[in-house]
């Protein structure tokens, strides 16, 4: 378990889609969908991701680690399927067309720096 509380912690919750695309009418930003777990140098460092748009190879981590937790039997399985769509399919295209839409607003991809 994770003290979100503790600044001293050195892992942050991050949006993959980042949250000033609400402003863009994007639904469900903050969705458990598109929340991630970040090192703070890659949420808020000096190379952080900010309103950065994570490049395409990083969309298809995300897909898997929603796969892997709804094929796990955790307790956010259910929420994840309602959000996302009820089959692998569905669920890949809802996160490409998420992607597709953010590129038309978001100029800039990111990745982590090693
Ligand atoms: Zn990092």
């Amino acid at each position: 378990m994770i003290d979100l509380t503790d600044n001293t912690s050195s892992v942050d919750v991050d949006h993959f889609f980042p949250h000033v695309l609400k402003k863009s009418d994007f639904k469900n930003i903050d969705g458990i969908w598109n929340l991630v777990l970040a090192c703070v140098e890659c949420n808020r460092g000096h190379k952080g991701k900010f309103q950065n748009l994570p490049e395409i190879y990083l969309l298809e981590r995300l897909h898997q680690r929603n796969e892997y937790l709804i094929g796990s039997n955790h307790p956010l399985q259910k929420t994840l399927i309602l959000q996302t769509g009820d089959t692998e399919n569905k669920r890949r295209d809802f996160l490409n067309d998420y992607y597709n839409k953010s590129r038309s607003i978001l100029i800039n991809t990111w990745k982590p720096s090693d």
